[in-house]
């Protein structure tokens, strides 16, 4: 049977393939030791755990139906009689109180031990408790977790081009997987389009949709989709009319890619000779080699989160070795190294225990690496070495205040100081700019440019902080609005205070690389723009045929009163239209 599903396209792009559902894997399991303070909220914690897991029992218990399923509530009565077995919660509790373990650790543990006590007794119906104690522990533990599991390679086949993968939620460390194993659209329940995982299928081109609700359930193994993400489409077992369709629409697209990119090689002015310049973002090795290729200026923003986000934190060398590889490929183009910005939606396994309740608002960026000194002097090291090979800028991710950035520079100061000592010389005026992304730093910009080397505008984190939306979050997406009045205010006045202290401002968030936004930037005075490889060549069009001196105008226009009369959408439309030669 056809039927069609709808979501958000994160990218313009056609993927025809099988589906492939990805239901959630195994849960990670933290193991850490607690400060004396935090072992009685560590406890309630094992508590409430153990009580929202016996509620889970409960509530499946009251759909079963009277005429049938005495199996399964013999088993669902046997889980939650495991539940409330003291010698199960209580000795987890001594185990955190005595030995300060966290919940998830003395759970671990305790279980162990019921079990070999299990094994002891050997016979077939204590074996079958040995998995009824497992199933019902894991349920505690994904109420500790709280937390839908992490995704396991194996549980993806290695050759993709032809799936269409189907997710609740995909996180960044997912995504690299499958990029690698090339795979040919992705469709997530959750999330919104600037989410990570978002950033990341549109900077590999990668055609996706998110936001498309009970995907999972609707979609079955191995049948066909259409994945349309221009229209925000999923057509399901679809006809051969269809599907024929569709595979001229793809490659139309295709061809449409490669048009584009004849503009690479246009000087970057606009019809009215303003100059631009435009950076790319690279993270991974051949994002990299795409925006040499692309000509670029450099790199504006190089996300070191990924480096973090495999199975164990990387050492000072390794870092060395992506940094170095990074400079080199970019043959003495300057690179933008942002030092580690985890939290919100990318938090590696071995930090997992800086989540607080709401990670947005929690430990990340700069106020992560401020708190773990040895780990930003790790990565301050490993950057400032690969710097010995090709120009390096280091980007500081969502700062607050001026301390921060003191704190920061001690720090480098410290770490070339050091570096010296070991015989690495190191310039000491490597520039260091700040990520303007948060509403305080936006509205002192003046106090942190007399702290600063360059500004570099993080719109995708301006915009959730500034209009209080959660970035990955589908159910506000619509309220997340670029051309929003508030947030063209705040441009400007972060532009102007650049000009005054006479340092750069780019803009590296995704706004950037929108080639209708663009034009909205352009209209700003911001003329600095970084963005993934695979989106320069439509922004670069959309830039080399406006008039600057009209999309200023309109921009003004719109500024000074006409917000009232015009919506954010039509001002984007008239800088389109108006100016547009195509
Ligand atoms: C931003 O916030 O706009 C940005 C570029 O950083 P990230 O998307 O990594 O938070
Ligand atoms: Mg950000």
């Amino acid at each position: 049977m056809s039927f069609a599903l709808s979501g958000l396209g994160v990218t313009s792009g056609i993927a025809i393939g099988r589906v492939h559902r990805l239901t959630p894997g195994e849960l990670f399991i933290p193991e850490y030791h607690l400060k004396p303070d935090a072992v009685e909220p560590e406890i309630e914690r094992l508590q409430h755990a153990f009580s929202r897991g016996d509620a889970f029992l409960k509530s499946l218990l009251g759909r079963l139906d009277d005429g049938g399923g005495e199996t399964a509530r013999e088993l669902l009565e046997a889980h939650r009689l495991i539940l409330r077995d003291p010698m199960l919660i209580e000795a987890s509790e001594s185990m955190v109180r005595e030995l300060r373990i966290n919940a998830e650790w003395a759970l671990v543990r305790q279980t162990e031990i019921l079990q070999a006590e299990f094994r002891r007794m050997a016979d077939d119906y204590l074996s079958l408790r040995r998995e009824d104690l497992e199933q019902a522990i894991s349920l505690v533990q994904r109420e500790l977790a709280d937390q839908p599991a992490t995704l396991i390679g194996s549980q993806v086949p290695h050759e993709l081009s032809d799936t269409v993968l189907v997710a609740s939620e995909l996180g960044p460390a997912e995504m690299t997987v499958l990029a690698q194993r090339k795979v040919a659209g992705l469709i997530t329940e959750h999330g919104g389009p600037w989410s990570h995982s978002a950033i990341l299928a549109r900077s590999l081109e990668i055609p996706m949709l998110v936001g498309v609700p009970h995907a999972l359930e609707l979609l079955s193994e191995d049948e066909t989709v259409i994945l349309d993400g221009h229209y925000g489409a999923v057509l399901a077992n679809p006809d051969e009319g269809l599907l024929g369709h569709y595979r001229d629409k793809r490659e139309a697209w295709q061809r449409r890619l490669l048009d584009l990119r004849r503009y690479l090689v246009r000087p970057s002015r606009t019809i009215d000779e303003q100059p631009f310049t435009l950076l790319g973002n690279a993270d991974l090795a051949p994002e990299f080699e795409r925006c040499r290729n692309a000509g670029v200026e450099g790199i504006g923003l190089m996300r070191t989160e990924y480096l973090y986000l495999g199975d164990s934190l990387p050492d000072e060398d390794s870092q060395y070795r992506a940094y170095r590889a990074g400079v080199e490929r970019m043959q003495g183009r300057p690179i933008t190294i942002r030092t580690l910005d985890v939290g919100g939606d990318k938090l590696p396994a071995e930090l997992a225990f800086t989540q607080g309740p709401n990670p947005a608002l929690g430990l990340r960026g700069i106020r992560l690496s401020l708190a773990m000194g040895d780990l930003f002097s790790q990565q301050l090291r490993a950057i400032l070495r690969a710097s010995v090979h090709g120009p390096v800028e280091i980007l500081l991710p969502m700062l607050t205040s001026r301390d921060e950035i003191r704190l920061a520079r001690a720090a480098v100061s410290r770490c070339r100081e050091a570096l010296r000592g070991e015989g690495v010389h190191v310039d000491p005026e490597l520039p260091i700019g700040g990520m303007i992304e948060t509403p305080a730093a936006a509205l002192i910009a003046d106090e942190l440019a007399e702290e600063l080397d360059f500004f570099s505008i993080g719109t995708n984190d301006l915009i959730q902080y500034l209009l209080a939306i959660d970035r990955s979050d589908e159910l506000v997406n619509y309220i997340y609005d670029p051309s929003h009045p508030a947030i063209l205010k705040l441009l400007r006045s972060i532009r102007d205070a650049g000009q005054r202290h006479n340092i750069s401002v780019t803009v590296c968030g995704e706004m950037a690389g929108n080639e209708r936004t663009a034009r909205l930037l352009l209209g700003l005075g911001l003329t600095r723009l970084s963005m993934p490889p695979a989106l320069l060549p439509a922004v670069k069009r959309s830039l080399v045929e406006a008039d600057a001196g009209q999309c200023r105008r309109l921009v003004d226009r719109y500024l000074s009163g006409g917000s009232a009369q015009i919506s954010g959408q039509s001002l984007l439309d008239a800088l389109n239209d108006s100016t547009s030669a195509t």
